[in-house]
């Protein structure tokens, strides 16, 4: 018996990866107070068991470090699948169905708001206004799509915003219109806003309610901690309320929203909320700044232009939401603060101004520990891959979108062309090239679940069409490259690289338990793997081990 207290928890003959090194493998585990206290054989396990201990006999099965989602909008799924979800509906017939549904359920909601629906479900991913007036007309409707880059609206919504065939194009988004000039029912990025103000504000019951719903789903798929990409001073609010309730079971790390229309003193407010300190655990040390929009609506800043889809360039290379001039100072001064830097960039211009955002302000300022990221990076640009390292730029991968599917070969390929196509999510260049890889989901717009989106990392091929090719398969990542992706690689991002990440003794015992043996011959696809365990600091927060 070790000279100290027996452990609380004790998981015994498993396959333990410790992703200390990637790779590292155990049996077994002891807990006590919250923290790791054995990690090894058995034997050496079995030593921390008292009479109180919970031992759980893993019988092969793979435990992990908790997963670390680096980007994800938690608050606003869970206020999407509190109102009219259409995340698991596809195609036309089945949103309207679902909208008639959620309006006969909610008759006295002023506003139908949700959203969810797919950019390949419509021809040109623009759907339209009468459809929607079929089913809800006598109240106006926003639905964004799965990306947030764009909503769906009926007419009595374009009405209640003014929207007509004079209304201008904002700079930073587009209103789709008919031959005629009137709006045709689809908002692109900033033309969304024109209506999204009209909506009354989420209350913050609604949003607490929303946090805890998602809460519960993320620790579920096995997620101990996050970086919610997208905070304003009501999220905050409810983060710390939730946490002042002591509900948020949770590690998070708020990325606050930098209005692109306001200039680098908007910072001043957040040193005060920063100063405040963790909220139990949750913290404010990120500044999310969006680059640009989409490649599926021709917002994502390309280098060059797009094509037309018959192979001839446009005028069009898509929107700097922020001027790399602009985007120099403001994270130049981000970073001197103190703050991380966390891009959200699709094209190859908008991820080249986030590295040279960044080469800017190691230049004022030195060396820092701000760890920028920058998220999606669909399209980057072949010369640009080698930047990361040395700018210690991490590449915060959401690997569940390099598949061929409807939106890639659809709505992608033929408006890139044959050559840029196959610059896209490179992530296997990027570990080649040194760089730093974190992984998340940017939930709600696709998958939550780390399982299936670790198996697209491995395999290119979407969980949903396993007989389709892989998708630029050179890119391909070995499972043990993306298990540490998605747990140390973000926590690294999170700056809880010390805490947790890793199964070591003393670290903090975050932590998921498979129901199988994920890297045995007979495993099958690792999408198909559940969590049946998952502790944060020692405490199950999602629990379905054997007794
Ligand atoms: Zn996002």
């Amino acid at each position: 018996m070790p000279d100290q207290a027996p452990a609380d928890l004790a998981l015994l003959g498993g396959s333990l990866r410790t992703m200390n090194p990637p790779g590292g493998r155990a049996a077994a585990l002891a807990v006590r107070a919250g923290r790791i206290v054995a990690v090894g054989r058995d034997e050496e396990v079995r030593e921390h068991i008292g009479p109180k201990t919970r031992v759980v006999e893993l019988r092969g099965r793979t435990v992990l470090p908790g997963f670390q989602d680096a980007h994800v909008h938690p608050i606003g799924a869970g206020l999407e699948a509190l109102r009219c979800s259409l995340h698991d509906r596809r195609g036309l017939a089945a949103y309207l169905e679902a909208v008639a549904e959620y309006a006969e359920r909610r008759p006295d909601t002023e506003w139908i708001t949700g959203g969810g629906w797919s950019l390949d479900d419509f021809p040109g991913g623009t759907p339209r206004a009468e459809d929607l007036d079929r089913v809800i007309s006598d109240r106006p409707a926003f639905l964004p799509n799965r990306d947030g880059h764009g909503a769906w609206v009926n007419t009595l919504a374009l009405e209640r915003a003014g929207i007509t065939a004079e209304t201008p194009d904002p700079p930073d988004g587009r209103i789709e219109r008919n031959p005629d000039g009137s709006p045709s029912g689809t908002l692109h990025e900033g033309a969304a806003h024109l209506v999204e103000q009209l909506i009354p504000v989420d209350t913050e019951a609604e949003m607490l309610d929303a946090l805890a719903w998602a809460q519960a789903d993320l620790h579920r798929l096995g997620i101990t901690a996050w970086q919610d990409a997208w905070v304003l001073r009501d999220m905050i609010d409810v983060y710390q309320r939730f946490a002042e309730q002591g509900r948020l079971t949770a590690r998070v790390i708020g990325a606050l929203w930098w209005d692109r229309t306001r200039g680098p003193d908007q910072i001043e407010p957040w040193l005060e909320v920063r100063a405040q300190g963790a909220v139990g655990r949750f913290t404010v040390t990120s500044v999310k700044l969006m680059l640009d929009g989409i490649v599926e609506n021709f917002t994502a800043a390309m280098s060059q232009p797009y094509l037309d889809g018959s192979g001839n360039a446009t005028s069009n290379s898509g929107i700097d939401f922020i001027e790399p001039d602009a985007l120099a100072d403001a994270v130049t001064r981000v970073d001197a603060l103190g703050f991380q830097p966390h891009f959200h960039a699709i094209g190859d211009r908008a991820v080249h101004n986030a590295l040279d955002a960044v080469a800017a302000a190691r230049a004022a300022n030195g060396p820092s520990d701000t760890r920028p990221h920058v998220a999606h990076i669909q399209v980057i640009h072949p010369d640009d891959i080698e930047r990361f390292a040395p700018l210690g730029m991490v590449a915060n991968a959401q690997p569940y979108w390099a598949v061929h599917e409807g939106q890639m070969d659809r709505l992608t390929i033929p408006f890139l062309g044959p050559d840029r196509s196959t610059w896209q999510y490179p992530f296997g260049s990027l570990l080649r090239a040194g760089a730093r890889l974190a992984m998340g989901s940017d939930w709600s717009v696709s998958t939550a679940d780390p399982l299936v989106q670790i198996e697209v990392a491995v395999n290119r091929v979407s969980d949903l069409h396993r007989d389709h090719e892989p998708f630029l398969p050179d890119e391909r990542l070995t499972l043990d490259e993306a298990l540490a992706a998605f747990t140390t690689g973000s926590a690294y991002v999170n700056h809880l690289d010390q805490e947790t990440g890793t199964l070591e003794a003393g670290k903090l015992a975050d932590l998921v338990v498979l129901d199988r043996d994920i890297h045995a011959p007979d495993a099958g696809p690792l999408g198909d793997a559940r969590v049946i365990g998952t502790f944060v600091e020692g405490a199950a927060v999602h629990d379905e081990l054997p007794t």
